[in-house]
C-alpha cells in the first residue's frame, strides 16, 4: 500500500540542535543494526520505519557492515526509502559508517582513505542514495595517521557525498585531535556516536566534556543496554530477545543476578514515575541536555511507540537521580 506520512508527525517530538551546529536532531533517532538484515522480514523493517517517521523520527542510522549479511540492511532500508519516503528525503536524516571488517584484503576495514572512499561509495549504492546526511568513521584505527582518517572524512563532504562527519567509538583524546584536525580541514565534526546508558557509563569520564568545549554534539548508542534496561527479561529470556536469539552481541549470560537485581530496582523506580523502564532509561541518557539523541533499536512497531512516549516525561527530580545513582552504584 502506498506510504502517505502522519501529518501531525512533528506534534510530540522534541528537537535539539546537534552541538554548535545548525542541525537539530529528534530526541529519539532509530538505528538499524539488528532487525533489518537480509535475513530479517521486509514487512516488519517497513512497517518500524514508517511508525518511527509518522512519531516524528526524522533519523535513521546505518552502517556499511549491519545485516546480516553486511551492507543488507542498507540494500533493505534503500528499498524503503525508495518505495515509500521519495516524497520525504529532504525530512530525513540518514547516516552510514565505515571502519569494521567489510570485505577481504587489505582495503576492507579500518580507516585508510582508500577504505572510506570505496566504502562509502558502495554504501550509496546500497541504499541507491546520492548522498548521506553524516558519514561516521566507525571506529578509530590506531595504524592510519589520523590526519588521513579525517581528510578521508573532510574529501566527502566536499565531493557531496556526506553534508556532516562524524566519529564513533573514539575516546577523550582521539575525540579532541580528530576535532582539531577537521577544523583545520574545514568540515567541523558534527557529531559523536558513543555507547552510553545506565549500564555503561564510560562517556561521563572526560568524553562528554571535550564534546560540550569543542560544540560537538552526540548521540548515545545502546541506550537500552541492548535491551536489558526494559521489561524485556524480568520474568526469563523470550525466544524472540536479542539475548534468545543468535545475537552474538547480547548472551545469557550478560543478565548476571547483579545486572536483574539493578533492573528490578530501576523498574520500581521507573514505575512510581509513571513510566516503563526503557522510557526512565531514555529520560536518563537525555538528562541535562548534553546528549543530543538516543539511538534506540528495536525488533517491532510498539517498541518504537514506548520510546517516543517518553519524550512527555524526560525530567527528574533530584530524589529520583539520587535513588538511580544509589542504585548504579551498587
Ligand atoms: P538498544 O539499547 O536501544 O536496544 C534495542 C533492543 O532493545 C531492541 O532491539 C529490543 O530487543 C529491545 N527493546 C527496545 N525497546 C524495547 C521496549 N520498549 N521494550 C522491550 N524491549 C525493547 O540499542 P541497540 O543495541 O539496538 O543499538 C541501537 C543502535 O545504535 C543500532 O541500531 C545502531 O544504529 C547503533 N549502534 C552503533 C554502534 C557503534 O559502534 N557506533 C554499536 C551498536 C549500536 P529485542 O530484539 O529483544 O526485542
Amino acid at each position: 500500500m502506498t506510504y502517505t506520512a502522519n501529518s501531525q508527525r512533528y506534534e510530540e517530538m522534541k528537537f535539539r540542535h546537534c552541538g554548535r551546529s545548525g542541525l537539530k536532531l529528534p530526541a529519539i533517532s532509530l538505528g538499524l543494526w539488528h532487525n533489518f538484515g537480509g535475513v530479517d522480514v521486509f514487512e516488519n523493517g517497513r512497517a518500524m520505519v514508517r511508525r518511527a517517521f509518522d512519531l516524528g523520527i526524522t533519523h535513521f542510522d546505518l552502517a556499511n557492515n549491519y545485516g546480516p549479511p553486511p551492507g543488507s540492511a542498507e540494500e533493505m532500508f534503500g528499498k524503503i526509502i525508495q518505495d515509500d519516503f521519495a516524497p520525504y528525503r529532504d525530512e530525513i536524516i540518514i547516516s552510514s559508517k565505515a571502519g569494521y571488517y567489510m570485505w577481504p584484503g587489505p582495503y576492507g576495514e579500518w580507516g585508510s582513505k582508500k577504505y572510506l572512499i570505496s566504502s562509502l561509495d558502495q554504501s550509496l549504492k546500497r541504499m541507491k542514495l546520492d548522498y548521506v546526511d553524516i558519514f561516521y568513521h566507525h571506529r578509530p584505527d590506531p595504524n592510519t595517521p589520523l590526519e588521513e582518517t579525517m581528510g578521508a572524512l573532510d574529501l566527502v563532504v566536499r565531493q557531496g557525498k556526506a553534508l556532516y562527519v562524524g566519529l564513533s567509538n573514539y575516546s577523550a583524546e582521539q575525540t579532541k585531535e580528530a576535532v582539531r584536525i577537521l577544523k583545520q580541514l574545514g568540515t567541523p565534526c558534527l557529531i559523536h556516536q558513543p555507547r552510553y546508558s545506565m549500564l555503561d557509563r564510560w562517556v561521563e569520564n572526560g568524553l562528554l566534556d571535550v564534546l560540550d568545549e569543542e560544540g560537538v554534539g552526540s548521540i548515545a548508542f545502546s541506550p537500552l543496554a541492548k535491551g536489558m534496561l526494559t521489561d524485556r527479561y524480568l520474568h526469563g529470556i523470550p525466544k524472540d530477545s536479542r539475548a534468545g536469539g543468535q545475537s552474538v552481541f547480547l548472551k545469557p549470560e550478560d543478565l548476571t543476578d547483579e545486572v536483574m537485581a539493578k533492573i528490578r530496582s530501576l523498574t520500581d523506580i521507573a514505575e512510581k514515575r509513571g513510566q516503563k523502564l526503557s522510557q526512565m532509561a531514555l529520560a536518563w541518557v537525555l538528562r541535562g541536555g548534553r546528549v543530543t539523541s538516543a539511538l534506540i533499536g528495536a525488533s517491532r512497531v510498539s517498541q518504537i511507540e514506548d520510546a517516543v512516549a517518553a519524550i512527555s516525561g524526560l525530567d527528574f527530580s533530584a530524589e529520583e537521580l539520587a535513588s538511580i545513582e544509589a542504585i548504579l552504584k551498587k
